[in-house]
C-alpha cells in the first residue's frame, strides 16, 4: 500500500489528480474500521491530516467556514454559540477519543445515513467545498447525499471545508440509541429556526437511504410559531410537527430498529425539538 502525508493542499490534490482512487483518510475513526475489518484495501491512503487549513475554521460575518479536518471536540469547544445544532450533535459522536480525532469532512466523507453531523448542516443550509486540480466548487448540503455511503463527490475531489449560517435563533439536536454514548443513531433529528427569515430547517438522521428534510414540517412550523409575540409551542403543534417529520422519513427495519420504532421516535424527539429550539429563540431575544 503507498502512503502519502502531503503538508499542503495543493500537494494534496495533484496526488489526487494522479492517483483518484487513493483513499483519504483524516481522523481515521472510519477509514481505520473499514482496514481492519478487510472491507476495503485501498492501494493508496491519502493522509490529510497535516493541512493545516483543513484543520482551521474562520468566521465568515454570517457564517462560519469549517475546515473538513476540525475535530468534533473543538467545534462544541469553540463553536457551540455560533453553530448550537452542530456543536450538540458533534458531542453525541462516539467518545472523547473519536471526537478529538473525527471531524465533518469525514461524516461527510463515509455519506452514512446515521452521520450525526449531517441533520444539523441539512437545517441550517449549509455548503460543502470541494476542491480538484480543476478548480473549486461548493455544494448545496440538499444535493450532496445521493444514497447510503454515496455522495456526489467526483474521484479527484477532496472535501475542503463546509460553510454554515450562523444560528438565527434556536437550535436543537437529538439522537435515539440504546445507550447514552458510544452508540449510532438508531434514528436522530435537528433542527434550526431563523428568526429574521421566519423559517425553519430540519434534518433526519438515520431513518432513510440518505440524512432528509421534511419540508412539509418546516412549512407547518413557519406558518404556526408566533413569530410576533413568542408564545410557547402548543402539545397540539408538537405533535402535529412530529407527525409531518415521521411522514418524511423513509426508514428500514434493521439491526438498530424497526421503521415503525424509527418513525415514533422521530415524531416524539422532533416535537420537543422544535418546543426546545422556539424556547431558545426567545432566550436570544429577550439578551
Ligand atoms: C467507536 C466509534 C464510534 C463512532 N461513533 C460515531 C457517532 O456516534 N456518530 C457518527 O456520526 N459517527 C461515528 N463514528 C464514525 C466516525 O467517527 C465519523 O464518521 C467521523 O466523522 C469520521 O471522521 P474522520 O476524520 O475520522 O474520517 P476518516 O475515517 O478519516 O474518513 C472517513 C471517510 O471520509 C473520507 N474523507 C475524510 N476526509 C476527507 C476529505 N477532506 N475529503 C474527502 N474525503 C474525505 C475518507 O476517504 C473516508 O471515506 C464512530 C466511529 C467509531 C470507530
Amino acid at each position: 500500500m503507498e502512503f502519502f502525508r502531503p503538508a499542503t493542499l495543493i500537494d494534496a490534490l495533484a496526488l489526487k489528480s494522479t492517483h483518484p482512487t487513493a483513499l483519504c483518510i483524516n481522523g481515521g475513526t472510519d477509514v481505520m474500521v473499514e482496514l481492519n475489518f478487510d472491507r476495503k484495501r485501498p492501494e493508496t491512503l491519502l493522509d490529510l491530516s497535516a493541512i493545516s487549513e483543513l484543520s482551521e475554521w474562520s468566521d465568515q460575518g454570517d457564517s462560519i467556514l469549517l475546515g473538513a479536518g476540525v475535530p468534533y471536540t473543538r467545534i462544541y469547544q469553540e463553536l457551540a454559540k455560533e453553530l448550537p445544532g452542530l456543536a450538540m450533535a458533534s458531542r453525541t459522536v462516539g467518545s472523547l477519543q473519536i471526537r478529538n480525532k473525527g471531524g465533518v469532512g469525514g461524516n461527510l466523507g463515509s455519506a452514512s445515513p446515521a452521520g450525526d453531523a449531517h441533520p444539523p448542516l441539512l437545517a441550517s443550509g449549509a455548503a460543502v467545498n470541494v476542491a480538484s486540480v480543476n478548480g473549486t466548487r461548493a455544494i448545496d448540503i440538499n444535493e450532496f447525499f445521493l444514497g447510503p455511503k454515496k455522495n456526489t463527490m467526483n474521484p479527484d475531489e477532496i472535501i475542503t471545508s463546509v460553510l454554515i449560517p450562523k444560528a438565527r435563533g434556536g437550535q436543537q439536536y437529538s439522537k435515539i440509541g440504546t445507550r447514552n454514548a458510544m452508540v449510532i443513531a438508531v434514528c436522530s433529528f435537528g433542527i434550526a429556526i431563523d428568526a429574521k427569515n421566519k423559517s425553519v430547517g430540519t434534518g433526519i438522521g438515520s431513518a432513510g437511504p440518505t440524512p432528509l428534510r421534511a419540508h412539509e414540517a418546516e412549512s407547518y412550523a413557519a406558518t404556526h410559531l408566533d413569530w410576533a409575540n413568542g408564545s410557547a409551542v402548543t402539545p397540539e403543534m408538537m405533535k402535529e410537527f412530529g407527525a409531518l417529520v415521521a411522514a418524511a422519513s423513509r426508514p428500514i427495519d434493521d439491526v438498530r430498529g424497526t421503521a415503525a420504532y424509527r418513525r415514533h421516535s422521530l415524531a416524539v424527539i422532533s416535537g420537543r425539538c422544535l418546543k426546545w429550539a422556539w424556547t431558545s429563540t426567545q432566550d436570544m431575544r429577550s439578551k
